[in-house]
């Protein structure tokens, strides 16, 4: 059945740049490309679901083919939908332990000293390889003891002492794993006066969406929208997130994959970067200590979709003394879920290797990247330490002599 919300397939030009831009149709002879599994096969599809072929599983749904069409053909959208759409799906014990990050995130952090032990044990990386589907190579990232908004509760400063105030979407990678760069975002805010404010958010639903639970993701989009835009409303200040991934599921995803009414956020969402380099442009003072370290900069495949990277570089290009490289755009080959199933392990390492490269040529002491499942990847590929913009200007703004790495 032809979708009017979607016929963007045939905008298709032929031109087939997005192939030549698609690290998996790079990686693999097992997927076709964007244009031949997206608009060339959507017409088949519409007329006989039964075309349809294993290759889409292969799709990691980076976006870059979108970001590099001049047609705006919405391809990796085409995929993802058909694939949950038209294709005959198994499912499987891994990937309803990869999509439900929420429940996964409450145990892991409920019992985090067992799961962080258990999750480096060789016998139980062997048995989640072999029975799971998991592959043993694939380090898993650490939960924290605490969440962030247990931290928030009992610690975050009151918002309506600044003068204006954000409504922060943090996210599970913040909630669960790293509450420290939910604190780094909120210091960084208040030292330009800004409050923050939380909601009682759910997953995003990118993980949800990548493995094929698209109702769940629907319900978790209704509840983010009813309370972003309330919250929003009472901070009468826009909705910011660190998570270049998130940003883009609020933003994109629900009105796209998910086909959700998103207006009530939409034009309130910002990329905390793009939030934050106009305010340090009026407030350099608050970049108070130099941060003198290389670093090489990956931009995330989403945020170049969205048109981001500018803002995080400039942002970097603030804060005094940082020496900071951006690398030639390339995929990190992890793809939020994918690089963490057997199937596509070797791909997403594939896709990877040509990062890895660029990133030790440039001998940084350390990386920086928007994206946390990027951060994973690269701290696998290289043994280098990642972290995200927010936490050099956190570590510019708090001040202090102890050396940052
Ligand atoms: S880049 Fe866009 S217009 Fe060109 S072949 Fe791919 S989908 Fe078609
Ligand atoms: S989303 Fe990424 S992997 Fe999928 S077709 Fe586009 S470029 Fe290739």
């Amino acid at each position: 059945m032809i979708e009017l919300e979607n016929i963007s397939f045939d905008h298709c030009l032929k031109c087939t740049v997005c192939t030549v831009y698609c690290p998996v149709a790079k990686a693999t002879p097992l997927f076709p490309g964007p244009k031949q599994s997206g608009p060339d096969a959507e017409r088949l599809r519409i007329k006989n679901p039964e075309l349809v072929d294993d290759s889409l599983k292969y799709c990691s749904n980076c976006k870059r083919c979108e970001t590099a069409c001049p047609s705006d053909v919405r391809i990796a959208d085409i995929i993802q939908a058909a694939k949950w759409t038209y294709w005959r799906r198994r499912t499987r014990p891994r990937d309803f332990l990869l999509a439900h990050t929420d429940l996964m995130g409450f145990w892991g952090t409920a019992l985090a000293g067992l799961v962080n032990r258990a999750a480096g044990a060789g016998v139980v990386r062997y048995l989640l390889d072999i029975f799971v589907k998991i592959p043993k190579e694939r380090p898993f990232p650490k939960y924290s003891t605490s969440t962030f908004k247990r931290w928030f509760r009992d610690h975050g400063p009151d918002p309506s002492v600044h003068p204006d105030q954000a409504v922060y979407f943090h996210g599970c990678y913040v909630n669960y794993q790293n509450p420290g760069l939910g604190r780094d975002v909120v210091d960084v805010l208040a030292a330009l006066g800004v409050g923050v404010r939380i909601t009682n958010e759910k997953c995003c639903g990118v993980p949800l969406i990548a493995n094929g639970y698209l109702d769940r993701a629907r319900k978790h989009a209704r509840h983010n929208i009813e309370g972003l835009a309330r919250a929003a409303d009472q901070a009468g200040g826009p909705i910011v997130t660190a998570s270049s991934t998130c940003a883009y599921a609020l933003m994109y995803e629900y009105p796209g994959i998910l086909r959700q009414d998103n207006r009530a956020i939409a034009d309130r969402i910002q990329y905390l970067t793009r939030f934050l380099a106009p305010r340090l442009a009026d407030r350099p003072d608050v970049l108070k200590t130099p941060v003198p370290l290389k670093v090489a900069y990956h931009a995330p495949c989403h945020l170049a979709r969205m048109g981001g990277v500018v803002d995080t570089v400039e942002v970097l290009r603030r804060i005094p003394g940082l020496d900071p490289r951006l690398l030639h755009s390339e995929c990190c080959g992890i793809s939020g879920t994918y690089g963490f199933k057997k199937e596509l392990y070797p791909i997403a390492q594939d896709v990877g290797a040509d990062l890895k490269e660029k990133i030790l040529a440039v001998k940084p002491d350390l990386v920086v990247t928007d994206c946390e499942t990027c951060a994973w990847q690269i701290e696998f590929l290289t043994g280098l330490r990642v972290v995200h913009p927010v936490t050099l200007l956190a570590w510019s703004v708090r001040g202090g002599a102890s050396s940052p790495v």
